[in-house]
């Protein structure tokens, strides 16, 4: 921990704690490399060596980066699976005045990753929650875009199924804005010639393939040629991509409301069902309603993930 942080806990601990002789506890959200070991921070460093417990989505990932940055310990597990069993024993590590940290196996929790449920509980339970910035996948393949969109509206995974990606591409595509989306080797193919098939083929679409790894490749192209690019080498459809398309050219198709429409249910939808969180966000925005449902239950299914 660093003077800062030290200084901070002080403050809390007068602010918040009020429990006779115990210290108030942080819980650290750590972000870990997408791939370089070397892209992780002093600071992560710090406090991956120095608090309580380390929490881990995969403890054999985290377990070697620790050992390459010469920690030697073994982290306790923290997945989708066992995020909200585990939840109570954090809360209990923070409450005797433990700092507990998590982490994922790359880039930074709570992005398409664990994380944000536990967070949330935490801070609830009254502890304070500290994040230790570094890398994630979106921010490192938007440095390297180039793109003339100003504003980028991040969309994760999209839904698995045909029909289900298909809505929420329609809705993507009125948005004016580039789109980030988070893909595995094993959909690549049909999600591109989805984003071929839904969007103006002459946006640009990025193509960020295993950032910071040896066969890194950022490659841009119109969206319309992408499907192609992708068929003409094996190699183009393997590891981890970030895809990004720019925003709209035109200005006629895009609707630039909806863009905050669908931040509105992002906000909104944890808390309600998303026939409710559509219905509300129509009325405050006037955006289609079936668009912002779409999205709304894409949103579900990727918090039961
Ligand atoms: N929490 C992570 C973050 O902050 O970026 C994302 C975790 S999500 C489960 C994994 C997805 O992130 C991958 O399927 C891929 O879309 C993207 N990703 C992670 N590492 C990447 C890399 N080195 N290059 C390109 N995409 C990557």
């Amino acid at each position: 921990m660093d003077e800062r942080d030290r200084q901070d806990s002080a403050a809390h601990t007068s602010a918040t704690a009020g429990r006779a002789g115990v210290r108030a506890a942080s819980l650290y959200v750590v972000a870990t490399p997408i791939g370089h070991l070397r892209d992780i921070t002093l600071r992560a460093l710090d406090v991956l060596a120095s608090a309580a417990v380390v929490y881990a989505e995969d403890t054999r990932v985290s377990s070697a980066l620790l050992a390459h940055h010469g920690i030697a310990r073994r982290p306790r597990s923290l997945n989708a699976h066992n995020e909200t069993a585990r939840t109570g024993e954090v809360i209990g590590a923070l409450a005797r005045g433990e700092d507990v940290a998590i982490v994922t196996d790359a880039g930074t929790p709570a992005i398409s990753d664990p994380g944000a449920r536990l967070v949330r509980a935490v801070r609830d339970a009254g502890h304070r929650v500290v994040p230790i910035p570094g890398p994630s996948a979106i921010v490192a393949a938007l440095s390297a875009a180039g793109l003339a969109a100003a504003q980028f509206h991040f969309a994760g995974f999209l839904p698995a199924k045909a029909g289900e990606r298909d809505a929420r591409l329609a809705a993507l595509a009125r948005i004016d804005a580039a789109i980030v989306i988070y893909e595995a080797p094993h959909r690549i193919a049909d999600t591109v010639a989805a984003l071929a098939a839904a969007l103006d083929p002459a946006r640009t679409l990025v193509v960020a393939r295993e950032l910071t790894k040896a066969f890194e490749t950022i490659a841009a192209m119109p969206v319309g040629e992408a499907p192609a690019w992708l068929a003409a080498d094996p190699d183009r459809r393997r590891g981890e991509f970030v895809l990004i398309v720019d925003a709209p050219v035109s200005t006629d198709a895009p609707d630039a409301a909806l863009g905050d429409a669908l931040r509105w249910i992002d906000a909104l939808a944890p808390e309600m069902a998303p026939a409710r969180a559509a219905h509300v966000v129509a009325r405050m925005t006037g955006a289609p309603r079936d668009a912002l449902y779409a999205h709304a239950l894409g949103r579900k299914r990727e918090r039961a993930r």
